[in-house]
Formats: C-alpha cells, sequence, structure tokens
C-alpha cells in the first residue's frame, strides 16, 4: 500500500497517519519529523531547515526532494509506505512520481485531509505532543492527561505568525496538487472535523 496524505496544517493528518500506517504495517514517514529530528541532531540538514520552518515557509524542493527520496529507498518502504506531509509543491509530486515509476511502482491513494481556515488556527495554537509516547494532544479538543501535561512539547512553528505564514504557504503551494493526483483518478476527499474517531472511520470508507 502506497499512500499520501494532503491537508492543510492542523487538519489531523499525523494523527490519522500514524493510525493508518499501523493498521497497514507501513512505514509512517513524515518529512516534517525527519527535519525536526535533523535539528534536534544539529546536522547541517537540520541547521538549513530550521531557518525556514521557523518561518512557517517551505524548505526548499532540492533539499526535501533528495531527503525523501533516500528514505524511500530503504529497505522498510520497498513493500509500501504512508507519507505525511510530501508532496507539498508540484516539482515534488513530479519528482516522486518519477521514483515510483522507475521502481515500476504506483501510489494507491492520496487522502486529501479538509478542514476549514476557520478551525486551523485555534487548532494549532493548542496543539502539544508527547516527546515519550509520540501522541498528540489539544489542551482543549483532546485534552492530555494531568500527570504528563509539564512534559508535553509545543512546536516552535505552532505560533500565530507562522501559523498563518504556512497557510500562505499551502494555499499557493500545496493545492495545486491536488488538480495533478485528481487527473490521476487518486484523490479520497476526507472530512476532517470532529472527533479523531469519527475521522478515522472516514478514511477507512474513502479506503474501502
Ligand atoms: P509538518 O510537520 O508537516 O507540519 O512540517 C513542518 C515544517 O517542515 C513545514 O512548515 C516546512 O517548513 C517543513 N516541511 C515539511 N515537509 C516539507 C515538504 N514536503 N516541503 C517543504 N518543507 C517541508
Amino acid at each position: 500500500m502506497r499512500l499520501i496524505f494532503i491537508g492543510p496544517p492542523g487538519a489531523g493528518k499525523g494523527t490519522q497517519a500514524t493510525r493508518l500506517a499501523q493498521r497497514f504495517q507501513i512505514p509512517h514517514i513524515s518529512t516534517g519529523d525527519m527535519f525536526r529530528a535533523a535539528v534536534k541532531a544539529g546536522t547541517r540538514l537540520g541547521q538549513e531547515a530550521d531557518r525556514f520552518m521557523k518561518q512557517g515557509q517551505l524548505v526548499p524542493d532540492e533539499v526535501t526532494i533528495g531527503m525523501l527520496r533516500e528514505r524511500i529507498a530503504e529497505p522498510d518502504a520497498v513493500r509500501g509506505f504512508l507519507l505525511d506531509g510530501f508532496p507539498r509543491t508540484t516539482p515534488q509530486a513530479q519528482a516522486l512520481e518519477q521514483a515510483l515509476n522507475a521502481d515500476g511502482v504506483r501510489l494507491d491513494h492520496v487522502l486529501l485531509l479538509e478542514v476549514p481556515a476557520s478551525l486551523i488556527e485555534a487548532r494549532i495554537i493548542g496543539r502539544r505532543s508527547d516527546p515519550v509516547t509520540g501522541e498528540i494532544y489539544h489542551l482543549e479538543f483532546n485534552p492530555p492527561p494531568a500527570e504528563i501535561v509539564e512534559r508535553l512539547l509545543h512546536r516552535k512553528d505552532d505560533t500565530v505568525e507562522a501559523c498563518r505564514a504556512r497557510q500562505v504557504a499551502y494555499q499557493r503551494d500545496t493545492t495545486p496538487i491536488i488538480p495533478f493526483y485528481e487527473g490521476r483518478g487518486l484523490i479520497r476527499r476526507v472530512d476532517g472535523v470532529g472527533a479523531s474517531d469519527a475521522v478515522t472511520a472516514r478514511i477507512s470508507a474513502a479506503l474501502a
């Protein structure tokens, strides 16, 4: 199974992608997580990516595409993968298609998680992640257990300014890939509003 998740920032891609990857036993490949790990490790890639991420801007295609191509060539991704946060531009979508064609394989589905812009800011500002379990919470909509609140992390780019820049980047750079995949008959639209279990059920129905 080869899946892609597309959706605006804060649509719930990370939460849903984790569940789906477990269900299909495929690696959950998040370019955002890969960049954050590189920033934490202080590598050159991390230093370069950090400049863009902090401002809510996209990391340049040449950096992102190279990183993703290497990742999907690893042994665990040979039988399938779930991409979360890639592709985010038309050149990235084209590069992925070329890489898959070269391997003689195809995408199965492109899930488009739809959430209205009016809900996005509140979702992002209250978002917190647990560094121990990887679980994503929301202070109001999906409150964490009291005993772990102290250890939760708030992403550097989950601020109002960076969030607005990320929405602009999504509209400008990422939405053009929707017709790209529509033309290939791969888009599955899923309503991302509501409880995460309800969204998971809609995703299962869309893939059935
Ligand atoms: P995410 O965790 O998917 O929200 O990504 C966080 C940040 O990482 C984005 O705002 C970008 O700065 C960067 N990033 C992640 N994936 C990509 C991508 N496919 N292309 C360019 N930048 C990316």
